[in-house]
Order: C-alpha cells, then sequence, then structure tokens
C-alpha cells in the first residue's frame, strides 16, 4: 500500500484539479484580457505527460480528478487524456471524474465523455440573455453553449451550472436564471468574484456582489434549508424547497473552509498550487520529465509539495481593500 497524501495540517489530499490547457475560445471580462498572450506550447505538459502525471497522483491516493484550464475541450485530442483517466476510473482506483467547462464543444463531445466514466460536468454559464452572454464572454454565444447543454443531459451526464454573482450584471437575473435551472434539474452555484486577472480598467470591487447578500435576496422568493452537505471546498449548499433544487454558494475569499481542505491544483505547465490564494507551488514538470523511467523522483516531489501546504489563504476584502491579490489568471491554474 502506498501512503496517502497527509499535509502537515493532518489534512488528507485526495482531490486533484488540473487545468490542461491555458487556451480559451471565450475571452471573460473577469478571468482574460481580450489580447491574451498565451503560453508557448512546449511549456505544456503534453497529454501523454499529463495522464503519467495524474496517474501518479491516483496512485498516491487522489480519488477525485476535475479537469479545468482555460477551456478544457478545446484542447487537441483531450479525449485520448479523459479515455487514459476513464480506465482508473474502471480499476476503482479513481471515484471521480469530472469537468468544468464553458460548454460550447459539448455538443460535440459529452458522448464521448460519458463513454470514458464522466457522470457529472459543471458548466459556467453567468447569464441567460444572448446580448449579456456575448458582453460577459467577449467571443461566447449563448445558443452554441444551450446546444451543449442539450447534448450533455441527453448523454446522460449531470449538469450543474456555475454562475459568477456580478453586481449590476446578473443581479437582475437571479430567479430567471434559478428558474431555468429548475426547469431543466439542473443544480445551481453562485460564485463570488475573485481578485484574479484582469479586468481592465474596470474596478473589481465595484462587481462584488457578496454572497450574503445574493442569499438573503434568495429567502425573499424562497425557502431556503441549510444542507450539511461538505465537499471539503469552499462550496456551502441549500436547498429551496419551492423547487428541491440545491443552490450552492462558493465565497472563495472567506477562511472558513481551509481547515477541511482537501485539494491540490495543477497548472497546465506542470506547477502544483497547494492553495488557491497563496503563491505556493511546486514544479512537477521537471522532476516528471527526468523521470522517464519509473515515477520515483515525481513521486518524491509529490510528497514534498504536499508537505508545503499552508494552512489557508490571504485574500481579504474587508475594508474595501484587496489583500492577497493574486496576480495569477484563473485560466492559468484552473478554476
Ligand atoms: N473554461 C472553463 C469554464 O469557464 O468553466 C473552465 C475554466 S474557468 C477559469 C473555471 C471557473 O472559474 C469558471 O466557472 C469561471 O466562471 C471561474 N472564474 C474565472 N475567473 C474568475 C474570477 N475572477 N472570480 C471568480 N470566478 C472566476
Ligand atoms: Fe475561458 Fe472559462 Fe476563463 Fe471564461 S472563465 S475566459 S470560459 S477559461
Amino acid at each position: 500500500m502506498t501512503a496517502p497524501l497527509i499535509d502537515p495540517f493532518q489534512r488528507t489530499v485526495n482531490y486533484l484539479r488540473v487545468s490542461v490547457t491555458d487556451r480559451c475560445d471565450f475571452r471573460c471580462v473577469y478571468c482574460m484580457s481580450e489580447n491574451m498572450t498565451f503560453l508557448p506550447k512546449k511549456e505544456l505538459l503534453t497529454l501523454e505527460e499529463l495522464d503519467r502525471m495524474c496517474s501518479t497522483f491516483v496512485r498516491l491516493g487522489v480519488q477525485k480528478l476535475r479537469i479545468t484550464g482555460g477551456e478544457p475541450l478545446v484542447r487537441r485530442d483531450i479525449m485520448t487524456f479523459f479515455e487514459a483517466m476513464g480506465h482508473h476510473l474502471e480499476s476503482g482506483d479513481l471515484q471521480e471524474l469530472t469537468l468544468t467547462t464553458n460548454g460550447s464543444q459539448l455538443e460535440r463531445f459529452a458522448d464521448q465523455l460519458y463513454a470514458c466514466g464522466v457522470r457529472r460536468v459543471n458548466i459556467s454559464l453567468d447569464t441567460i440573455d444572448e446580448a449579456k452572454f456575448a458582453e460577459i464572454t467577449r467571443w461566447g454565444r449563448l445558443p452554441q453553449v444551450m446546444r451543449g447543454i442539450d447534448a450533455a443531459q441527453k448523454a446522460g451526464l449531470r449538469v450543474k451550472i456555475n454562475a459568477v454573482a456580478l453586481k449590476g450584471f446578473n443581479e437582475d437575473e437571479m430567479i430567471a436564471i434559478t428558474e431555468w435551472c429548475a426547469s431543466r434539474d439542473m443544480d445551481l452555484t453562485w460564485i463570488e468574484v475573485m481578485p484574479m486577472g484582469d479586468l481592465g480598467n474596470e474596478d473589481r470591487l465595484d462587481q462584488y456582489w457578496p454572497l450574503k447578500d445574493l442569499r438573503t435576496s434568495l429567502a425573499e422568493h424562497y425557502t431556503l434549508t441549510d444542507l450539511a452537505e461538505r465537499t471539503g471546498g469552499p462550496a456551502r449548499y441549500v436547498r429551496l424547497e419551492e423547487t428541491g433544487q440545491k443552490i450552492g454558494f462558493i465565497t472563495p475569499l472567506t477562511h472558513n473552509f481551509c481547515e477541511s481542505c482537501n485539494r491540490v491544483r495543477l497548472t497546465c505547465t506542470g506547477q502544483l498550487y497547494m492553495c488557491l490564494g497563496q503563491e505556493d507551488m511546486a514544479d512537477l514538470r521537471e522532476p516528471l520529465r527526468a523521470s522517464a523511467q519509473g515515477e520515483g523522483l515525481l513521486e518524491d516531489a509529490i510528497r514534498a509539495a504536499i508537505k508545503l501546504k499552508p494552512r489557508g489563504h490571504d485574500f481579504d476584502y474587508s475594508r474595501h481593500q484587496v489583500d492577497g491579490q493574486m496576480s495569477r489568471h484563473m485560466s492559468h491554474t484552473g478554476g
């Protein structure tokens, strides 16, 4: 038996989020600038390297893999990677394989994802208004994403919608989005906007819509029941008694989840971030590339990295000042 990954605060790390590309077919304003410079291809882990890397994590006890990006489904031949990870599901070494996607390519890939063992997808969608969708994603088109959602549900994938809560943008759609999700039997999670990336000249705090305010508004329309469910991450859930839906709130800026944090994040260049809100990272690409035979070096590097996982993060929006602001983009670390 291989010893599990346990950090200095006795938290077992069994959840890996993997960014497989920094590229994307959208340019969401809170995530990317319009003219992004992407990494040279040679910096990225190849699909084979991603397979070796993730398989090593699975061997070390990771039971849940979430594939993200950038937009994971724009990476060429990405289905070969999903197939490889699907084998770990078949062997029982991996319990869940999921992805976070903008939905644009799901019409093409939903059936194949299901065949690889994927059963749930998170689809990011901040508005169901076509014009507003084009505005927030810059390059995205809503009908294409809607066809993707149809295809996902038809393939048998359970869909959860993730919406970034943006003051003055989708505040007025809170009920419409909720009802739309209910009508399609989809759960919904609201994400508080994070001090990341680059919003151009716009002030991030102008768009900051605290989820406690959103929750208060929601409670004026529905009966909310708190759910005890915890996933080891920043999400908290309620059930809407009127619709039976589960609604999640992800408030990454609060500190109240760090003590149960079970996850680490791998960038598309093979850097492991131990905490979303800290700069501590370990380069795993070098040990990976250095250990063509066997994964001893890589395993040692992963274990050493887990020893560096910090107790918690440094985000703080209090007193209207963004402390602990991160310079890296979500599309690099993976959301
Ligand atoms: N392209 C895929 C997508 O959009 O789902 C996966 C990558 S994206 C970086 C993952 C998630 O991060 C999305 O749900 C997106 O809305 C969220 N995200 C990006 N920038 C964010 C920010 N500044 N604050 C909060 N969430 C953000
Ligand atoms: Fe692309 Fe996702 Fe970032 Fe939007 S949030 S630009 S879809 S990576």
